[in-house]
């Protein structure tokens, strides 16, 4: 029988990201861990080999670092045990727009989207080359709700969402899979980091849940994936008015409405 994949999971450290370690650990693949936290990750190494026998590394990076985010690209690039990238690092800041500085918007905007991008564009080449392996990119329902009042969160997200759908157009057809996940609140650090106790805020899910969630999305090769979603309709609806729009784009004049 050929070996499972390896799985490449960054934010392995905590929440969502340890979450996947243990369910792939669990389906019997080796992991790749990648954090800025190694105390956590030997942690959650040493009890996955335990129980489940598999080969867990750790890549200790500051993924809001172009300098370390190269280690973990040039992994990617060269390693062909792994299949799976899950693309699951991520942050938010606290306060609203006005009261965020520009730094801090700048480091969030570096970690939540041009390190998913770098650490994808790393591997799509050799997973397209080879005609397998799969992308996994942690989104957000915030993505598609301004009214969250997330600003520049829910931008990245958006932009994490965007991204996957024109990595699938581009991939599938070359036989890689590429999931968008869009978890609404979630029970873990990352509520702490805003300075919100996440027991002030109602439909809040549990981590297992969430990640067991977006396995099986993973599993039926969804392309987007909302594990609170009831109705899985309106996203269809939703993706059908934006597909709508498109032929109506290229237009040599402007619309009526703005001709005097
Ligand atoms: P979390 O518990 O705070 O975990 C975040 C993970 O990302 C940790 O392992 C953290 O590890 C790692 N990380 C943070 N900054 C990093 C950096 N600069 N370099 C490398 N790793 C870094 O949050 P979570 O809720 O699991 O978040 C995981 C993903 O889910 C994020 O993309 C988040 O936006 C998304 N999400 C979460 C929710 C929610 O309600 N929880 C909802 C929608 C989407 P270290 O601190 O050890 O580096």
């Amino acid at each position: 029988m050929s070996k499972k994949p390896t799985v490449l999971i960054t934010g392995a450290s905590a929440g969502i990201g340890a979450m996947y370690a243990d369910r792939f650990a669990k389906r019997g693949h080796d992991l790749v861990l990648v954090a800025r936290n190694d105390a956590r990750m030997k942690e959650l190494a040493a009890k996955l080999k335990a129980e489940s026998g598999v080969n867990v590394e750790i890549i200790k990076a500051d993924l809001a670092n172009v300098s370390e985010l190269r280690q973990v690209e040039d992994r990617l690039r060269d390693d062909a045990r792994i299949g799976v990238l899950i693309n699951n690092a991520g942050t938010a800041i606290p306060g609203t727009f006005v009261e965020q500085t520009p730094d801090a918007i700048a480091s969030l905007v570096d970690l939540n989207t041009t390190a998913v991008a770098r650490l994808a564009a790393a591997v799509a080449p050799r997973f397209s080359q080879a005609g397998a392996g799969a992308i996994v990119n942690i989104a957000s329902v915030v993505a598609l709700a301004p009214e969250l009042g997330m600003s520049v969160y829910g931008a990245t997200k958006a932009f994490v969402l965007y991204l996957s759908l024109a990595m699938d157009l581009e991939l599938k057809p070359k036989g890689v899979y590429v999931q968008a996940v869009l978890p609404a609140a979630t029970r873990t650090d990352i509520w702490t980091h805003v300075g919100r106790d996440v027991d002030t805020i109602s439909g809040v899910m549990n981590v297992d849940e969430l990640v067991d969630a977006a396995l099986v999305g993973f599993d039926r090769r969804e392309t987007v994936t909302i594990p609170p979603l009831p109705d899985d309709a309106q996203w269809d609806a939703y993706e059908a008015a934006r597909q709508a729009m498109l032929p109506n784009f290229a237009q040599t004049h402007a619309a009526a409405r703005y001709r005097g």
